[in-house]
């Protein structure tokens, strides 16, 4: 058989293997999950709705432990990893509080005996495979609405995150979510690939573009909904009427939280020329007061990469920055002890040339450019392959929403960044993605509208 060593980022150490699945057992899987399907839809959704309270409900008691998992097996300061459980906990109100109206049949048309109508069919077994680096949120984002709309979830956890995704599969089962409904698979790309190879009704994947371009290759002939939530480039520019403290502080956050491992952080700055030596001094400060360490002590604030490969690719961005005029500030290298860590790094006097500005660096790394003004801004927010999240900084409302406008991104921010609301549809342009999840757009996508034309006889 087949297993997966599960290692702890923050020192190295082996924390468990388990086996894996291989392409006969995800055969039996997804079988018993097509099997399984037309009974869970036909459950009540006021049944669906019960077992997804008590999945809440066992979420909210067991989260220190689960946190500490989350931890352990990704490195994710503890305080941020309870952040995220209970985060999740607001997404799923928000989907108990939306889904009837969402999926409701709806009456279009009612004249002359004719009576047209919109029904809401499950897509049916649907894959839903996932990033290590917000396992509540992403896979939540999947697998909370398709169990609520009437379908079976095949579930493949990262390998970097096997161990929550194991929680994860005993909670909802634990509430109710019959076994065969809700089906995990375990193992890393090779698993990943081979649960594609199956008969699906949708596939729904969370990680980088490289994987997601793959994955289109291949599920894009069959016709089945495909949604591909990737990477970014997430821009933010700080107009010369800023609060320079307020926004230095708040970038700093949005550039660093999860050390920097998150699809919106805060990947590049550009600040206008007027208060750019301020707002470099503000943010300067702000980065050398992050406390980096322990991810399991509550005070953390920057834990362990969870990746060791990232670790070079941070080193070649700041390598090639330096290499073509850039500023190092802060940070800058590996931290020299066991497990994966990389300095909190600041790098300024950053350009468009720069591998930094252009390629996801997903990590406490980030590049800070000076502008002259809205003109250049907007085009260097633009000048991106990505389209995930952007945002502006300054007082001025009218001005904001027009440079806005302007931007190419699924979502974009007015002196926010970094944040994320089951309220709004979460999508990417660009090679960020396609589809989308969260909001009641994000609920009908686990549907397929049926149009119903009906003449009385
Ligand atoms: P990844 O692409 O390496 O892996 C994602 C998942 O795909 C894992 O479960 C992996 O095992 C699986 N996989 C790998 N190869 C596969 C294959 N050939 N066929 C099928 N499955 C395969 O990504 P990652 O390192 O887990 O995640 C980081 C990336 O995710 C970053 O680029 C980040 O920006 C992105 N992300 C995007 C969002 C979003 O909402 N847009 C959210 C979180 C993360």
């Amino acid at each position: 058989m087949t297993t997966l060593k599960i290692f702890n980022p923050a020192n190295g150490e082996h924390i468990v293997d388990v086996p894996t699945d291989d392409a006969a057992s995800i055969a039996v899987k997804v079988a018993q999950a097509r099997a399984a399907q037309p009974r869970w839809a036909a459950t009540p959704m006021a049944e669906r709705k019960a077992c997804m309270v008590r999945f809440r409900a066992l979420l909210a008691e067991r989260i220190g432990s689960l946190a500490r998992t989350l931890t352990s097996e990704m490195g994710k300061p503890v305080k941020q990893a309870k952040n995220e459980i209970n985060g999740l906990l607001g997404r799923i109100d928000y989907f108990l509080e939306k889904v009837d109206s969402a999926t409701a049949t709806e009456t279009v048309m009612n004249d002359g005996g004719t009576t047209e109508r919109i029904g809401h069919d499950p897509l049916g077994v649907i894959a839903n495979i996932s990033a290590w680096n917000y396992p509540y949120f992403v896979g939540g984002n999947v697998f909370v609405p398709a169990l609520l709309t009437g379908n079976a979830v095949v579930y493949k956890p990262s390998e970097f995150a096997t161990l929550t995704g194991w929680h994860i599969t005993r909670l909802l089962h634990e509430a109710g979510i019959p076994e065969d409904v809700f089906v995990p698979v375990i193992g890393g790309g090779e698993v990943g690939a081979a649960l594609l190879a199956q008969k699906l009704d949708g596939v729904f994947f969370t990680g980088s573009y490289a994987t997601g371009a793959k994955i289109a290759t291949i599920i894009g002939p069959r016709m089945i909904r495909m949604q591909l939530e990737l990477g970014g480039k997430d821009p933010i520019y700080v107009c010369e009427d800023a609060d320079v403290k307020v926004a230095a502080e708040s970038l700093a956050d949005g550039a660093m939280y999860n050390s920097g491992q998150s699809c919106c952080s805060v990947e590049r700055i550009y600040v206008h020329e007027r208060i750019y030596e301020a707002f470099i001094t503000a943010f300067e400060a702000t980065v050398r007061s992050f406390k980096v360490g322990d991810p399991l002590d509550e005070a953390t604030y920057i834990g362990a990469i969870t990746r060791a490969p990232q670790l070079a690719i941070l080193e070649a961005q700041v390598a090639d920055a330096v290499a073509k005029g850039a500023r190092l500030l802060v940070g800058g290298k590996r931290i020299s002890q066991a497990g994966n860590w990389f300095e909190p790094t600041m790098l300024v006097d950053a350009n468009h040339s720069m591998e930094l500005m252009r390629e996801e660096s997903f990590g406490p790394v980030i590049g800070i450019q000076k502008v002259s003004g809205d003109e250049e801004a907007v085009a260097l927010m633009n000048d991106t392959r990505y389209g995930l999240t952007a945002g502006v900084f300054t007082r001025d409302a009218k001005r904001a929403t027009a440079l806005l406008a302007q931007v190419n991104a699924g979502s974009v921010y007015w002196n926010c960044c970094d944040r994320v609301s089951p309220r709004l549809p979460w999508s990417g342009f660009g090679d960020s993605g396609i589809g989308v999840t969260l909001s009641t757009y994000g609920i009908q996508t686990f549907t397929r509208p049926k149009a119903w034309h009906l003449r009385q006889p």
